[in-house]
Formats: structure tokens, C-alpha cells, sequence
């Protein structure tokens, strides 16, 4: 199949030996011009990760950032001074909720990224509801619940669609998010024994996200934003698999063909 979602990092705030900060790519593979990569958030390494799995960053169009904790976010810096290095010409774009102007602005101003480059980089600040038309893509954020502004991205294409949360504890709007879709990728950063801390931090447990995707009628779920500190995935699917039963555990490299 010509579509994947391919998981470069799936930690939660704190990464482990075997999982990088929150990154994954929408892949379409084109025989003749090789690979489009639509990025959905960069954390901090994340250039590494996407070397890791022999990815090209130059096939990189377009990156959408949930949000701007660091765990999402800071290793955009990175990819956009690699973009310049391998002397890249076609133009970026970076869509976000608001802030990203300012923050791009100075993060340019500090560490004069890329500055030689060859390319623009154009940054969108986008709301709840605005769609972006990318050739045959139609991306909406919608606004979910955390303890910041967060917007998870639903993606429709007339082969597939997909809905990423990025960081959410359980709300109607992540049910609209990912209504009918043929894969939910949702966060699940604390087991149910720590619910407590997940409502403080506004995230979501397995059997949450599992709750969502059976609400929303998802054909599909994988959960991410793993926590360093749970030592198996065996917990995260025992809690859902009475709910859900096809759910999967992201990890770093994984590749889910759309
Ligand atoms: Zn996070
Ligand atoms: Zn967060």
C-alpha cells in the first residue's frame, strides 16, 4: 500500500533507552518521486529517530505540532538546521495553534537556524475547525483537553482516514476527532492505577483511549505517549483488550500500512 503511519518516537515527557519524544510521519510512497512525509509533531532528538529508520528529512512537506510542551515540540529546531545543511530548496511548512509564530521567531533569532538556507519556512498558526487542503489530503484540528492548548489532527484522503490525538485526557471532542476512522492513534501515558495523576495531567489511561475508539467506531487503534514508568506494554493491553480487542502499542520504527 502506497499510505503508512510510521512511529519515530512514542515516550511520553520522559524518553527511555528504547523510545524517543513524540514524532510520526504520514508516508505516502510514490514510485517515481519517492517518499511525501506529512510530520505530526518533533520532539526533541527527533531528526535521530528519523535517520534510525533510514527516512529521508528532505521528503518532509509539511509538520503539524499538536502542542508546545518540549516533549512535542523542541526537536523542530533540529530538523529545519538539517533541512539547510542538505542544502534543501523546497519550501517547509509548519502548522500549529497559536504561539508558533513567536516562538519560531525567536528560536530563529537565538540560534540563527538554517540560516544560509535556500528554502522558506512558512509558518501557520491554524484553529479548531480550519481544514488544510494538501493535494489529496484534508487535515482538521480539532481541540482537545490538556493542560495547555493541544489540537489533534484528523486526516482524510479518499484511500484512508486517521486521527492523531497528540495529548488529551478523555472528551467529546477527541470521540469527534476520530469518528469512523480506520486509525486512531491515541495517547495513553498512565495505566489505570494512576488515574488520579493522569486527571491532574490531563492524559489519558488504555482503557480510555480504548473507550474512544469503540465510541467513535475507529476501525483501527494504536496507542503512544508511552510511559517510561510501566515495565511492559502487557499491562496497557490487558486494559484494553476486553474493550478493544485489535489494539496496538506503538513503538519507535513501527509501520502501519493506511
Ligand atoms: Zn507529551
Ligand atoms: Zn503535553
Amino acid at each position: 500500500m502506497p499510505y503508512s503511519v510510521r512511529f519515530f518516537g512514542t515516550s511520553s515527557a520522559t524518553p527511555s533507552l528504547q523510545r524517543g519524544f513524540a514524532c510520526l510521519g504520514l508516508i505516502h510512497k510514490n514510485k517515481l518521486e519517492g517518499e511525501d512525509i506529512i510530520l505530526m509533531d518533533c520532539g526533541d532528538g527527533s531528526i535521530r529517530k528519523i535517520m534510525e529508520t533510514n527516512t529521508h528529512c528532505g521528503s518532509i512537506s509539511n509538520i503539524f505540532i499538536t502542542h508546545y510542551h518540549s516533549d512535542h515540540l523542541s526537536g523542530l529546531i533540529q530538523v529545519i538546521e538539517t533541512m539547510g545543511i542538505e542544502k534543501r530548496t523546497r519550501d517547509l511548512f509548519v502548522y500549529g495553534p497559536k504561539g508558533l509564530k513567536e516562538y519560531f521567531s525567536i528560536a530563529q533569532k537565538t540560534t540563527s537556524v538554517a540560516s544560509n538556507r535556500r528554502f522558506e519556512v512558512n509558518i501557520r498558526e491554524i484553529e479548531q475547525g480550519e481544514k488544510t487542503l494538501l493535494g489529496e489530503y484534508v487535515i482538521t484540528p480539532v481541540s482537545m483537553q490538556h493542560t495547555i492548548p493541544c489540537l489533534g489532527y484528523r486526516i482524510e484522503h479518499s484511500a484512508f482516514s486517521a486521527a492523531y490525538t497528540g495529548d488529551t485526557e478523555p472528551c467529546a471532542n477527541s470521540i469527534s476527532l476520530a469518528q469512523g476512522v480506520d486509525l486512531l492513534i491515541h495517547e495513553a501515558t498512565y495505566l489505570k492505577k494512576d488515574l488520579a495523576k493522569a486527571r491532574e495531567a490531563k492524559h489519558s489511561t488504555p482503557r480510555e483511549a480504548a473507550e474512544i475508539a469503540i465510541k467513535a467506531e475507529a476501525r483501527g487503534l494504536v496507542l503512544t505517549h508511552v510511559n517510561d514508568r510501566y515495565e511492559s506494554d502487557k499491562e496497557m493491553l490487558q486494559e484494553c483488550e476486553r474493550i478493544y480487542a485489535k489494539t496496538k502499542i506503538a513503538c519507535d520504527g513501527l509501520e502501519i500500512e493506511l
